[in-house]
Parts: C-alpha cells; structure tokens; sequence
C-alpha cells in the first residue's frame, strides 16, 4: 500500500476559486500544495475557442449535468443546471461576461456582520487579479493573471440592441465596472487575444511548472479525514478506480462550487443531523446550515425572428472554426452574449439596478439545447437579487450520487412580478425603431400573448437559470453561518470553504470575477498577508458608483 502524502494545503476543486488558491498558495516554495479536480485536463478546444460555449453544453464529460428537482412554481419542471466538471470549473465553460455586480452588494455583506468584506475592502482583491486590455485606472488593474479584454468581433445586432435600449430611454454605458453599473452597452469578456481566459488558463498554466504544486486531475474528492473529532487532517479521493487518501499539514481548502462543496461537507458527517441520518451518514458536527440559503438568477428569453440572415444561426461552422484556429478572429471569438444592460425596475429597495439583459443574435432555447430552424435574436433577463431561497438535500452517501438541488424559484411573489417586468422591459426594447429593419414576429412568449395570465404561464413553462447558483455555505457573524468571515468552516479546525457558496446574498450581476475576488482574498488571509481590512475609501468614486 502507498503512504499518503502529506501537504500543508490541500484545495479541493480546480474551479474559479480553486485555480487562484493554487496559484497564490504555490507562489511560495515553503508551502506543499495539492489541487484535486475531479474532471479531466482542458484539452478541448472547444473550450478555448469563445464561440465554442455553445456546443460546451451538451458535453457531459466536461459538466456535472445536474438537474434541480421538479420546481413547484415552474409547472414541477425539472431545471438543467450545468457546472464545469474540468480544470478551470464553470469557468471553462461559462459565458465570458465579466461583471463584478454592484458595489453595495458587498456593502450588504459588511452591513450583515462581515467585516473585510465591504467595497472599499473587496476591490483590491477585483484589481488584483485583474489585467484590464484598456489599461490602468481606479477602478481596474493591470498585469494580474485574469485578462479582461473588449470583444474582438461582434455581431451588428448587437449594437442594434444597444441602440433600441438608448431609443427606449436608457443610457449608454462603456463599462459595466466602471464608477457606474447602470446602463446598456457591451460586455467586457475573460478573454486574453481571442482565447478564453479561464481560471485554468490564467491562474494555474504558469503555475503548473513549481515543483510544490501538484495537480491531480480525474480526482474525485469523496470526503474529508479528521484527527479527533473535529480537526481535518485530509482527504479521501478516488482516482483510476483507486481509493486513496492525502493529509494536510495546515488546512483542506473546499472550492467545489455551491453545489459539491455542501454536499462534501455532508458527506462527512457536517450538516444537518435529521437529513445526514435518514441517507446513511454518520453525523460528526450538527450545521443545520449547509446546504441552505440557495440563491439563483432565474431567467426568461424573449425570441424574435429576424428578417435578415445577419443572426449567428445559419454560419458555416467549417469557416468559423478555419477562420479562428488560423488566426484566433472573426465570430469564434465572440461569447455569444456580447451586449447587455443594467436596470432599474423602480420594484427594488433602493435605486442599484435589479435586472440584467444579456442580448444574443441568435435563437436560444433551452440553453441552446433546443435547436429553432431560421435566424432570430434573444433577450435574456433575470432579475438580480430574489427574495427567494432553495436548499440542497443530500440523499446518499455515496459520493457518486447528485445531491437533491430544490432552487424554489419564484416561492416569493416578488420575485414572479420582477419577472414579469422582465418581460415587459425586453419588449419595450426590442420595439424600438432601431430593430425596424430586422423585426419579424416573436416567437417567445408570442405575439399574442399578453395579458398578465398568459405571460405567467409563459414564464412558468419557460423560465430558466442563468448559471448563478450561490449562498449554500453562508458566510456570516452569527454561530448558524456555515463560515466565519475568514471563511473557516465552525466547530471544524483546519477546514475552509473558498468559492461561490460563501456568499451571504447572490450579488447583482456574473458571479465568475465575485468568486475569483474571494479565493484572492482568502489566499491573502491564509498567508496572513490581508492587509484590506479597515480601509477607508480608495476609489473617491463612491457617490457616482451608487447608480
Ligand atoms: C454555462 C455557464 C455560464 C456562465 N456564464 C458566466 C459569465 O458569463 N460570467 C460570469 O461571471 N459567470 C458566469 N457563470 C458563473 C460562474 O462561472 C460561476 O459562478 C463560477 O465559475 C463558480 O466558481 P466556483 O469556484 O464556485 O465553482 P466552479 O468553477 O464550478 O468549480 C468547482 C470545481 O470543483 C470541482 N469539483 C466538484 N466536486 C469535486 C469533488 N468531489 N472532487 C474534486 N473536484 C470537484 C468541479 O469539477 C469544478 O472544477 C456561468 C456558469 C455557467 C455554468
């Protein structure tokens, strides 16, 4: 039998977090790190290739493929729900928009009891990672790992969109990150010269070389070893059909994502006692917690058939890959989802824009699973902070079997009239003049469907995710938080969680540069090198940046 080995740090989960962990822990010689990922290498090259997201979605030896349970308010459908199961995680496979969300989200997570966490504290993590293409400035940084680019190529109707949302009354925004969220204009994309900018790509490839970091793909984390009853000391995984373990002198590091690394911790015994005891597991520490707090950006997609063939639908997909494997432009490069917007539904708390549009030149349903014959465009839009709340129950412990994802969307009401103003706010846009000479009849939700009735019915048979799902390991002050604000899991030593879990409450925009911005600071408060803290304002644009 082999010995396992012993490393200071063990990162469970190569994804948006785990990526950064591994860099920043391994830039040190001293510290003996191991990454485990239960996916393959990114070798695919649909992955690198923008454009290849849409066919990214259908290859289940790169997805964990889940499917919520049948959710009461969407007609008991079950939600497709897909995660990277890769190097790099979901964001190998996600959409490329970077977005930070809004300032006073994290102001929230100060304001609930977290301290560190505030704006003026969070940023210079955002800046850190950051190598912004437009240069320097308050608000972006320069020369860190994650590229932040302009897209190289993007569709005419994009800009069409963007000119519909100025004619509908809203303004022009150059930078969704910038000292204001709110307005239309095109996203910036984790892109570097054409390429995805994967965590993968920019955290750990120039990391892979230190003789400290060892990287094991094909890895499946299965639960977690303890010394006495509540001190981690490492790891169990199976890999190549063999069940081996790893110790960790320091700490394990869970960065699974909001999904896996509840289900980890249940696993071993952490969660909530009733729920461990009825799938066969023996409980350790009682955190009724863990797995609770689910949060999501539920989406709806209007469709339009266009009258001209300028769409993304019809393109030879021979000529679009020769054009970018040649020489890395044209439509490969595009994320699909080049333009968007930030609004404000006048429904919200306070004035910070509560929905997001992201506009596709092409017919999208069913996450580009349900192919629509012709050309047409979509509107996405979701509504960013719901009131509503699911949870993750776990139905057995064996590791291989997916834990039971009840998202419980639309269980507030608030959150159903967010989506019908979603709806409403699509259609004003794509109404507008500058559409004229492309505007054939809407497919989604149909021209004639438009009383309240019918367009609950719609939204109720056709709402989807748009990828966010987070909150499911609460940070917070309080003993029922999962973890604390240095992120370490209570009543376990030597355990943390580091991804989109933590989140208190789903901030409002993409949750890819969120997560990288938490394993960045986290890695500074493992190393003891978090100096954030107790900052006052460095950006001197806190008044422009609460719209
Ligand atoms: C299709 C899609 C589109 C998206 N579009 C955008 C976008 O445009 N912009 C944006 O900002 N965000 C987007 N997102 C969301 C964003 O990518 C995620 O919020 C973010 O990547 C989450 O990071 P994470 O580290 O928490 O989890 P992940 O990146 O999912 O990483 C978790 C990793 O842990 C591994 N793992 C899990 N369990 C185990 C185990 N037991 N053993 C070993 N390894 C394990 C997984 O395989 C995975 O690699 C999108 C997501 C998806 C899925």
């Amino acid at each position: 039998m082999r010995m396992p080995k012993t490393y200071d740090y063990i990162i469970v989960g190569a994804g948006s977090a785990g990526c950064v962990l591994a860099n920043r822990l391994s830039a040190d010689p001293a510290n003996e790190v191991l990454l485990l990922e239960a996916g393959p290498r990114d070798w695919n090259p649909f992955i690198h290739m923008p454009a290849g997201l849409s066919k990214l979605v259908n290859f289940k030896s790169l997805n964990w493929s889940y499917y919520t349970e049948p959710e009461p308010a969407l007609n008991n459908r079950r939600l497709y729900w897909p995660r990277g199961r890769v190097l790099g995680g979901s964001s190998s496979i996600n959409a490329m928009c970077y977005s930070r969300g809004h300032r006073s989200d994290y102001d929230d997570w100060a304001d609930l009891g977290n301290p560190g966490w505030s704006w003026n504290e969070v940023l210079p993590y955002f800046l850190k990672s950051e190598n912004q293409g437009r240069g320097e400035s308050e608000l972006h940084g320069v020369g860190g790992p994650l590229s932040v680019q302009d897209l190289g190529f993007t569709n005419p109707l994009s800009d069409v969109f963007i000119q519909a949302a100025e004619q509908a009354g809203f303004a022009r925004n150059r930078d969704f990150n910038g000292p204001a969220q709110r307005g239309f204009g095109m996203y910036q994309v984790t892109q570097s010269n054409g390429r995805r900018c994967s965590t993968a790509a920019g955290f750990l490839r120039p990391a892979r070389s230190r003789a400290n970091l060892t990287v094991l793909t094909g890895a499946m984390t299965l639960g977690l070893d303890f010394s006495g009853s509540d001190r981690v000391s490492g790891v169990r995984y199976r890999r190549r059909g063999i069940n081996r373990t790893a110790h960790a002198r320091r700490e394990v590091l869970l960065a699974a994502g909001a999904i896996n690394s509840p289900q980890l911790l249940m696993l071993s015994g952490i969660g909530q006692a009733g729920m461990l005891e009825s799938a066969g597991i023996e409980v350790r520490l009682e955190r009724t917690e863990v797995g609770r707090n689910l949060q999501d950006h539920l989406d709806v997609c209007t469709l339009t058939r266009c009258s001209q063939p300028v769409t993304y639908d019809q393109l030879s997909e021979l000529r679009v890959g020769l054009r970018y494997f040649l020489h890395h432009e044209g439509e490969g490069t595009s994320n699909i989802a080049e333009a968007g917007g930030f609004l404000v539904s006048g429904r919200g708390r306070d004035d910070r824009p509560d929905i997001q549009m992201h506009f596709v030149p092409a017919l999208l349903d069913d996450h580009g699973r349900n192919r629509l014959p012709g050309d047409g465009y979509t509107v996405h839009a979701c509504p960013l902070r719901p009131q509503s709340r699911g949870h993750l129950a776990i139905r057995s412990s064996d590791p291989t079997t997916p834990i039971a994802i009840h998202a419980n969307y639309l269980s507030e009401a608030e959150d159903l009239e967010m989506m019908l103003d979603c709806v409403r706010l699509s259609r004003e846009i794509l109404a507008q003049p500058a559409f004229k000479p492309f505007r054939g009849h809407e497919i989604l939700p149909g021209d004639d469907v438009t009383d309240r009735n019918g367009l609950i019915d719609f939204i109720r048979t056709k709402a989807e995710t748009i990828y966010h799902p987070v909150g499911t390991c609460r940070m917070g002050p309080d003993p029922h938080s999962v973890v604390d604000p240095e992120l370490k899991v209570r009543g376990i030593e030597g355990l943390r969680v580091i991804d989109a879990s933590i989140m208190p409450t789903l901030v409002g925009g993409n949750t890819n540069a969120p997560t990288i911005m938490i394993a960045e600071k986290a890695a500074d408060m493992i190393l003891g090198t978090d100096k954030t803290a107790d900052k006052t304002d460095q950006t001197g644009e806190d008044a422009a940046q609460a719209a």
